[in-house]
């Protein structure tokens, strides 16, 4: 997997014989107490590598979109203008990598949190993707589609298992972070990817220490294991990951480090 280009919002991948495009939807502020251990207290100190801004943890908000050059998918939405004005570049993001809102007709969706879901609509209340044909998303998170998400709903199709939405994108089950998280694993000729939505959400401390939890994981004991289990999985070579929270452009490789993990980015922060 290799950066091919890059712009302020994105950053494309030739990842054989797909392309993968990372998008970024902006960033949203979160204080250092929702980093939790495993007794499911706050964390005491952060460590000196962890940035602060402001006194916050500044958590990337990516998607991504991968296409075979016939068909394609597009992995989360963004917050479009239904959350902080720190996000929805999703718009920008897509059109300065030139991909046509009209030609997406498959949304994959991770969970059912604002971040991920609510780009389906426009900021001026029209569905973003005039030809959108389905909406992947795991069962236990459709009841987000009520409200503004309403008019997609009729297009959601629940994901009850592990399931191939098309010949290279398999959704696989992780409960944990909501009831319906879900990954997705992409199949290349040069390797696999697994877009893993919100299993990291503080990338310079979660690798290391996997064990540190995230007050927004409804479950943390299951959000744990699945994290363990998923970063043990992406160890394997030939294998990448892509975050919706790690750093812009958010895609990288997993390698074992003393007791937890490291995460090596393919490509340098977006500016
Ligand atoms: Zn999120």
């Amino acid at each position: 997997m290799r950066l091919m280009s890059s712009g302020r919002h994105h950053a494309t991948f030739d990842f054989g014989d797909l392309t993968v495009t990372s998008l970024r939807d902006g960033y949203v502020d979160m204080p250092p107490t929702r980093l939790h251990n495993e007794s499911g207290r706050m964390l005491k100190e952060l460590p000196d590598s962890v940035p602060l801004a402001d006194g916050n943890l500044r958590l990337s908000v990516n998607a991504f979109h991968i296409t075979d050059g016939t068909a394609s998918v597009l992995i989360d939405t963004g917050a479009s203008n239904a959350w902080h004005s720190t996000m929805g570049c999703l718009y920008d993001a897509l059109a300065e990598a030139g991909i046509d809102t009209d030609d997406i007709t498959d949304v994959a969706i991770t969970h059912n949190h604002e971040d991920h879901v609510n780009g389906l609509i426009a900021p001026d209340g029209s569905e973003a993707f005039p030809n959108l044909r389905h909406v992947w998303i795991g069962v236990g998170d459709t009841a987000v589609f009520t409200g503004r998400l309403q008019p997609v709903g009729d297009r959601v199709a629940p994901i009850t298992g592990k399931v191939a939405i098309n010949n290279w994108v398999t959704a696989v089950p992780t409960p944990g972070h909501t009831p319906g998280h879900t990954v997705y694993e992409v199949s290349s000729s040069a390797g696999r990817l697994l877009v893993w939505g919100d299993t990291v959400h503080v990338p310079s401390l979660q690798f290391a220490q996997p064990d540190v939890s995230w007050e927004l994981d409804g479950a943390q004991p299951q959000a744990r294991e699945a994290r363990a289990a998923l970063l043990e999985q992406l160890t394997t070579p030939g294998y990448f990951v892509a975050g919706a929270h790690l750093d812009s452009p958010g895609v990288g490789r997993v390698t074992r480090n003393g007791t937890g993990y490291a995460l090596e980015y393919l490509a340098p922060a977006l500016a």
